[in-house]
């Protein structure tokens, strides 16, 4: 891994690829207790800006991979490969090419490892698709987090526009973004009802519904000449999820009786045993906690939780407390939540966080803040720090953590968590409480998924390299062969041939990492918001 000073320095001198070019290599680690923490970021010395613009990461000397060129005959078949998320939990991007024609499914962002200072965020390196942008039938997005989302107002210009699909929410949530760089009117957007089926080019594409940590996820199905390919999204089996119906458990069963070639699948938490907790349960204890609240509640959460913020502000209204709204990333998600009906309440239940919250007795008010992580300029960490302009926590406040803490963020979450107890009051984290879920399905979830589906090959997606093994070894416990598992890395081709039989190509496309800097004005605690978009 680069140091700052390398990665400055090399950035420097490379814009021109040149001998030695890699394809990315897997940079995380893969040691569980060191995964996941590039979502942690600090930016605490100098570092080049790049005011926006896209700047490849250099090549690191010795690598050669056989690369392709960008450009090239249309290839006729079905091939598959991605351009992100295949060595990471983040920069989401899939092609799926059938004939030529080109369908990418998500365009999401990563956050930095912490020896990357000063970068904003990566997003996929589509340079393989540099002189193929009138192939592009169609980018459909699973959902509306960021490590799916994130990276559209980027790299939306350079694909020339293509047509974008995904639910209602994904899509609003999809247009945020590019209103902040005033391309929306530019964009072509369409929501898709799960369930509808739309003709494509020759692929008919279908959104199916499943659960996550965010409203409006789908797996989606694309019928081609070729054989049926279901991508899963991220996903959870829950039976008893909050404010949604479950997963189309009966299309999945269906799809698999009528056959489907292969299922890319979300491999987040392959490695961790048993099922993921349901929801329904988070919500109970939340509600125990607000009904033996004898001052003030303060819980901090992702805020793209929005089933989970309709249970506390369900909870709230039934014991009578008002709810106040802390935090930028909270307050947008909420309004474009209640504009869309994802999240209702009566008028005046939901309220901003102001000096008249003081004036209600404590047992009629409750606080939704962001900083579940530990973020220092974030809501909850300048609560716990007295710095917090309208909260000063004091004797009697419950404060509650529904989240857990990402790896690399334990010592900051735990800081908080020490001055808030310092300051009085009476917290409870996920430690001891089931105060949060995942929205990633475990082993279970994941035998449920290939039960269902039944997929003639299995691409295991969506994490680092120790996730997506592990995903692999459930495939094999079930007897899939190793010439049904595909290990692709980023860039990576998987070409099928008219019988269905799968194989790697010798031949990869050329995946760099792309960074995005200098947003010049981004804070830390607007970073802060953007992390909280991926809850894990
Ligand atoms: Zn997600
Ligand atoms: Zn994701």
């Amino acid at each position: 891994m680069k140091t700052v000073g390398e990665w400055l320095q090399s950035a420097e001198g490379s814009l021109q690829p040149g001998k030695g070019e890699r394809s990315t290599p897997p940079k995380r680690p893969q040691d569980p207790n060191q995964a996941r923490q590039h979502h942690r970021r600090r930016r605490n010395g100098p570092f080049r800006k790049f005011h926006g613009q896209q700047q490849s990461v250099p090549p690191k000397p010795g690598v050669q991979p056989q690369q392709i060129a960008a450009q090239g005959p249309r290839q006729g078949g079905l091939r598959i490969y991605p351009l992100g998320g295949f060595e990471q939990v983040g920069r989401n991007c899939t092609c799926i090419e059938v004939d030529g024609d080109i369908y990418m499914i998500d365009l999401g962002l990563e956050f930095p490892d912490e020896d990357m200072l000063g970068i904003d965020y990566l997003v996929p390196d589509i340079s393989a698709l540099k002189g193929k942008e009138h192939r592009i039938k169609a980018i459909l997005f699973t959902h509306g987090h960021l490590d799916h989302i994130g990276a559209i107002q980027h790299l939306l210009p350079s694909l020339h526009f293509p047509q974008c699909y995904g639910t209602k929410l994904t899509m609003a949530m999809a247009r945020k973004r590019l209103d902040e760089e005033g391309l929306t009117s530019k964009a072509k957007l369409t929501s898709v009802a799960y369930g509808e089926k739309i003709r494509i080019g020759k692929v008919e594409v279908e959104f199916l519904r499943v659960t996550h940590s965010i409203p409006d996820s789908a797996a989606i199905a694309l019928h081609t000449p070729y054989g049926t390919l279901v991508h899963t999204g991220d996903f959870k089996f829950d039976l008893t999820p909050m404010n949604e119906p479950p997963a189309d458990f009966q299309r999945f069963a269906e799809l698999g009786k009528q056959g489907v070639l292969a299922i890319i699948a979300d491999s987040t938490n392959a490695a961790k045993p048993g099922t993921s907790l349901s929801e329904s349960q988070i919500s109970d204890t939340i509600y125990d906690l607000i009904r033996d609240a004898e001052g003030r509640v303060i819980i901090s959460t992702f805020s793209s939780l929005l089933n989970r913020t309709q249970q506390i502000v369900d909870h709230a209204k039934h014991f009578n407390r008002k709810v106040f709204i802390s935090g930028r990333s909270m307050l947008t998600n909420v309004e474009l939540a209640q504009n869309l009906g994802y999240l209702k309440a009566p008028r005046g239940l939901i309220r901003k966080v102001s000096p008249g919250m003081s004036k209600l007795p404590d047992k009629e008010v409750l606080i939704i803040t962001t900083g579940s992580q530990g973020e220092e300029n974030a809501g909850l960490a300048r609560i716990g720090l007295g710095t917090h302009r309208q909260i000063i926590v004091k004797k009697g406040d419950t404060v509650i953590l529904s989240s857990n803490p990402i790896i690399g963020n334990e010592r900051a979450v735990m800081k908080v968590v020490n001055n808030l107890h310092l300051k009085g009051a009476t917290v409870k984290t996920n430690a001891e409480l089931a105060l949060h879920t995942t929205g990633h399905g475990h082993r279970n979830d994941l035998l449920m998924m290939h039960r269902l589906v039944h997929a003639k090959h299995v691409i295991p997606e969506h994490g680092e390299p120790f996730m997506r093994e592990a995903h692999a070894e459930i495939a094999r416990d079930i007897g899939y062969q190793e010439n049904q598992i595909h290990m692709l890395v980023n860039g990576e081709i998987l070409e099928f041939d008219p019988q269905g039989n799968a194989r790697k190509s010798k031949q990869k496309f050329t995946v760099n990492d792309v960074i995005i800097d200098g947003r010049g004005s981004a804070s830390e605690g607007q970073r802060a918001s953007a992390l909280s978009g991926i809850p894990m």
